[in-house]
Protein backbone atom coordinates (compact mmCIF):
# COMPACT_ATOMS: atom_id res chain seq x y z
CA UNK A 1 0.00 0.00 0.00
CA UNK A 2 1.40 3.33 -0.96
CA UNK A 3 -0.83 5.21 1.45
CA UNK A 4 -0.98 5.96 4.71
CA UNK A 5 -1.57 7.57 7.49
CA UNK A 6 0.61 8.61 11.10
CA UNK A 7 -0.99 9.79 14.19
CA UNK A 8 1.10 10.92 17.31
CA UNK A 9 0.00 12.68 20.42
CA UNK A 10 2.35 14.20 23.26
CA UNK A 11 0.88 15.94 26.31
CA UNK A 12 2.44 18.43 28.56
CA UNK A 13 3.20 21.85 28.83
CA UNK A 14 0.52 24.39 26.07
CA UNK A 15 3.75 25.96 23.71
CA UNK A 16 2.75 29.21 24.01
CA UNK A 17 0.25 29.34 26.97
CA UNK A 18 2.32 29.54 30.55
CA UNK A 19 1.21 27.04 33.10
CA UNK A 20 -1.26 25.15 30.79
CA UNK A 21 -1.59 21.17 30.03
CA UNK A 22 -2.14 20.92 26.16
CA UNK A 23 -2.96 18.27 24.25
CA UNK A 24 -0.85 18.45 20.68
CA UNK A 25 -2.15 15.83 18.06
CA UNK A 26 -0.21 15.47 14.60
CA UNK A 27 -1.30 13.40 11.86
CA UNK A 28 0.71 12.94 8.51
CA UNK A 29 -0.87 11.73 5.51
CA UNK A 30 1.80 10.31 3.24
CA UNK A 31 1.38 9.39 -0.41
CA UNK A 32 3.84 7.23 -1.51
CA UNK A 33 3.55 6.81 -5.05
CA UNK A 34 3.21 10.82 -5.31
CA UNK A 35 5.72 11.57 -3.01
CA UNK A 36 3.45 13.90 -0.78
CA UNK A 37 3.04 14.50 2.22
CA UNK A 38 0.27 16.28 4.54
CA UNK A 39 0.59 17.51 7.97
CA UNK A 40 -2.46 18.14 10.00
CA UNK A 41 -1.85 19.43 13.98
CA UNK A 42 -4.55 20.35 16.79
CA UNK A 43 -3.29 21.77 19.75
CA UNK A 44 -5.58 21.91 22.86
CA UNK A 45 -6.09 22.84 26.03
CA UNK A 46 -9.11 20.41 26.75
CA UNK A 47 -7.23 17.44 28.43
CA UNK A 48 -7.27 15.66 31.58
CA UNK A 49 -3.64 15.05 32.01
CA UNK A 50 -1.91 14.32 34.76
CA UNK A 51 -0.23 12.33 36.98
CA UNK A 52 -0.21 12.11 40.77
CA UNK A 53 1.79 9.82 43.80
CA UNK A 54 -0.75 8.37 46.13
CA UNK A 55 -0.62 7.23 49.25
CA UNK A 56 -4.42 6.84 50.11
CA UNK A 57 -7.96 6.03 49.02
CA UNK A 58 -9.75 9.25 49.34
CA UNK A 59 -6.59 11.10 47.45
CA UNK A 60 -6.25 8.23 44.50
CA UNK A 61 -10.90 9.13 44.66
CA UNK A 62 -10.29 12.53 44.10
CA UNK A 63 -7.38 12.30 41.28
CA UNK A 64 -9.73 9.85 39.47
CA UNK A 65 -12.89 11.92 40.19
CA UNK A 66 -10.85 15.12 38.51
CA UNK A 67 -9.60 12.63 35.69
CA UNK A 68 -13.27 11.33 34.58
CA UNK A 69 -13.16 8.20 35.68
CA UNK A 70 -14.52 5.98 34.84
CA UNK A 71 -15.56 7.37 31.33
CA UNK A 72 -11.47 7.99 31.27
CA UNK A 73 -9.18 5.37 32.42
CA UNK A 74 -6.45 5.45 35.02
CA UNK A 75 -3.40 3.73 35.14
CA UNK A 76 -1.83 2.93 38.54
CA UNK A 77 2.02 1.52 38.85
CA UNK A 78 4.05 0.93 41.39
CA UNK A 79 7.22 3.62 40.41
CA UNK A 80 6.77 6.59 37.85
CA UNK A 81 10.31 5.63 35.78
CA UNK A 82 10.67 1.81 35.87
CA UNK A 83 7.43 0.39 36.90
CA UNK A 84 7.35 -3.37 37.67
CA UNK A 85 3.99 -3.23 38.18
CA UNK A 86 1.12 -1.66 36.50
CA UNK A 87 -2.66 -1.84 36.28
CA UNK A 88 -4.21 -0.92 33.01
CA UNK A 89 -7.56 -1.03 31.96
CA UNK A 90 -9.32 -0.68 34.89
CA UNK A 91 -12.95 0.08 34.32
CA UNK A 92 -14.72 1.04 37.61
CA UNK A 93 -14.58 1.98 40.83
CA UNK A 94 -14.48 -1.10 42.82
CA UNK A 95 -11.25 -2.80 40.77
CA UNK A 96 -9.01 0.73 40.97
CA UNK A 97 -9.92 -0.07 44.99
CA UNK A 98 -8.29 -3.72 44.33
CA UNK A 99 -5.05 -2.33 42.05
CA UNK A 100 -5.03 0.45 44.98
CA UNK A 101 -4.51 -2.46 47.95
CA UNK A 102 -2.79 -4.45 45.79
CA UNK A 103 0.07 -2.10 45.13
CA UNK A 104 -0.07 -0.52 48.52
CA UNK A 105 0.38 -4.19 50.46
CA UNK A 106 4.29 -3.38 48.99
CA UNK A 107 4.59 -0.19 49.32
CA UNK A 108 3.11 2.95 50.77
CA UNK A 109 3.48 5.49 47.78
CA UNK A 110 1.63 4.30 44.46
CA UNK A 111 1.73 6.51 41.00
CA UNK A 112 -1.34 7.30 39.67
CA UNK A 113 -1.63 8.52 36.01
CA UNK A 114 -4.54 9.17 33.32
CA UNK A 115 -4.78 6.57 30.35
CA UNK A 116 -3.60 9.01 27.26
CA UNK A 117 -4.53 5.73 24.76
CA UNK A 118 -6.89 7.38 22.84
CA UNK A 119 -9.54 4.34 23.35
CA UNK A 120 -9.33 5.10 27.31
CA UNK A 121 -9.57 8.60 26.41
CA UNK A 122 -12.61 10.31 25.25
CA UNK A 123 -11.20 13.74 25.49
CA UNK A 124 -8.16 12.84 23.46
CA UNK A 125 -10.00 11.06 21.07
CA UNK A 126 -12.56 14.14 20.12
CA UNK A 127 -9.17 16.21 19.98
CA UNK A 128 -7.43 13.69 17.26
CA UNK A 129 -11.48 13.46 15.49
CA UNK A 130 -11.04 17.84 15.10
CA UNK A 131 -7.15 17.24 13.24
CA UNK A 132 -8.72 14.59 11.51
CA UNK A 133 -10.94 16.92 9.76
CA UNK A 134 -8.51 19.60 9.46
CA UNK A 135 -6.13 16.83 7.35
CA UNK A 136 -8.91 15.65 5.43
CA UNK A 137 -9.78 19.40 4.60
CA UNK A 138 -5.97 19.76 3.00
CA UNK A 139 -6.53 16.58 1.17
CA UNK A 140 -9.74 18.27 -0.10
CA UNK A 141 -7.73 21.17 -1.03
CA UNK A 142 -6.48 20.87 -4.47
CA UNK A 143 -4.24 22.89 -6.56
CA UNK A 144 -5.86 24.76 -9.33
CA UNK A 145 -2.86 23.77 -11.66
CA UNK A 146 -2.34 21.05 -11.32
CA UNK A 147 -5.06 19.08 -9.23
CA UNK A 148 -2.19 18.21 -7.23
CA UNK A 149 -3.85 17.26 -2.74
CA UNK A 150 -3.06 19.55 -0.05
CA UNK A 151 -2.80 22.73 -1.66
CA UNK A 152 -2.88 25.07 1.44
CA UNK A 153 -1.18 27.81 3.01
CA UNK A 154 2.18 27.80 4.23
CA UNK A 155 2.22 31.96 5.29
CA UNK A 156 0.53 34.42 6.78
CA UNK A 157 0.51 37.47 5.96
CA UNK A 158 0.05 40.78 8.19
CA UNK A 159 -1.11 44.11 7.13
CA UNK A 160 -4.92 44.22 8.01
CA UNK A 161 -5.71 48.40 7.36
CA UNK A 162 -6.73 50.34 10.32
CA UNK A 163 -10.02 51.58 10.21
CA UNK A 164 -9.46 55.05 10.95
CA UNK A 165 -5.81 55.76 9.14
CA UNK A 166 -6.03 52.95 6.89
CA UNK A 167 -2.21 52.07 7.88
CA UNK A 168 -1.05 48.41 8.00
CA UNK A 169 -1.55 46.76 11.26
CA UNK A 170 0.06 43.72 12.49
CA UNK A 171 -2.75 41.34 12.07
CA UNK A 172 -3.46 39.23 9.61
CA UNK A 173 -4.43 39.93 6.47
CA UNK A 174 -4.18 37.12 3.49
CA UNK A 175 -2.60 33.89 3.52
CA UNK A 176 -0.07 32.49 0.81
CA UNK A 177 -1.35 28.87 -0.46
CA UNK A 178 1.51 26.94 -2.78
CA UNK A 179 1.57 23.79 -4.10
CA UNK A 180 3.92 20.54 -2.69
CA UNK A 181 4.29 19.73 -6.82
CA UNK A 182 4.26 22.37 -9.39
CA UNK A 183 5.24 25.26 -7.06
CA UNK A 184 2.26 27.19 -7.61
CA UNK A 185 0.98 30.19 -5.25
CA UNK A 186 -1.93 32.10 -4.67
CA UNK A 187 -2.82 34.60 -1.89
CA UNK A 188 -6.05 34.68 -0.22
CA UNK A 189 -8.02 36.97 1.92
CA UNK A 190 -8.39 35.36 5.63
CA UNK A 191 -11.80 33.84 5.33
CA UNK A 192 -13.88 36.28 7.51
CA UNK A 193 -16.05 39.67 6.68
CA UNK A 194 -12.90 41.58 8.39
CA UNK A 195 -12.24 44.53 6.29
CA UNK A 196 -10.50 46.75 8.66
CA UNK A 197 -8.80 46.45 12.38
CA UNK A 198 -10.23 48.19 14.95
CA UNK A 199 -8.17 51.21 15.53
CA UNK A 200 -7.56 49.75 19.32
CA UNK A 201 -4.69 47.91 17.65
CA UNK A 202 -2.92 50.36 15.48
CA UNK A 203 0.32 51.50 16.14
CA UNK A 204 -0.31 54.79 14.64
CA UNK A 205 -3.72 55.60 16.42
CA UNK A 206 -2.86 53.72 20.02
CA UNK A 207 0.59 53.76 20.09
ZN1 LIG B 1 0.30 22.28 -8.38
ZN1 LIG C 1 -4.73 53.76 12.62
Amino acid sequence: CDLGVASEGSFGNHPTVFFATADDEFLVFIDLKNNLEIIARNISLDTNFASETISNLPDLKAFAEKAQFPSHGIILKDNALKPKVIFKNIDNWSDLETAFYTLNQHQTEIIAETDMRAMRNPTRMKIIEQATAILVKKIKSTCPNCKEPGFEAVEILRGLPCENCNAPTRSPKTERFKCKKCTFEALFEISNDKKYEDPMYCDFCNP
